[in-house]
């Protein structure tokens, strides 16, 4: 007889920065678009890559850009500053996983599928696990976006699967 096991799965997943986003910032930044600003990060902690999800350190250069989270046209449309390597890095990968630079100070707002804010919540000493499973119980949340809670600065999405 096999044993079968069932794995706890989580039922939704990370999206980190497009490939293609984090390349095109790279280019303007290259090309010395006014809005591509290259910054050399003087804090380990200050300076999330939002496509390998990961703090940049001092000694390694990123690209300011501005990003719409939630693009124009929406009520709730929103364009503000992300950081992104300007070095080639791998995007995160680990999707089934909550980034492990970023479970500290950072705020959920929750969106339907029309991309109109319906909920947030901030981690507020919880594990961000547990705020994500509260949100995503309200069958309406298709997606939430993880911010910075000082700042409000776009960090990741988390998608329903
Ligand atoms: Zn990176």
């Amino acid at each position: 007889m096999r044993l079968a096991w069932v794995m706890k799965t989580s039922n939704y997943r990370v999206i980190p920065l497009r490939t293609e986003v984090a390349e095109a910032a790279r280019r303007a930044a290259t090309s010395g678009a006014p809005d591509h600003a290259v910054v050399i990060p003087d804090s380990p902690q200050g300076y999330p890559c939002r496509h390998c999800l990961r703090w940049a350190q001092p000694g390694e250069r990123v690209i300011l850009f501005p990003f719409a989270a939630i693009p124009p046209g929406r009520p709730y449309a929103e364009i503000g500053p992300i950081f992104v390597h300007a070095e080639p890095c791998e995007r995160y990968t680990a999707t089934q996983e909550f980034p492990a630079d970023f479970r500290e100070a950072r705020v959920f707002r929750a969106y339907n599928s029309k991309q109109d804010m319906i909920d947030a919540a901030a981690v507020n000493g919880r594990q961000p696990e547990a705020v994500i499973e509260k949100l995503l119980q309200n069958p309406e949340i298709a997606f939430v976006d993880v911010r910075s809670i000082t700042r409000g600065c776009y960090t990741f999405r988390i998608e329903r699967i």
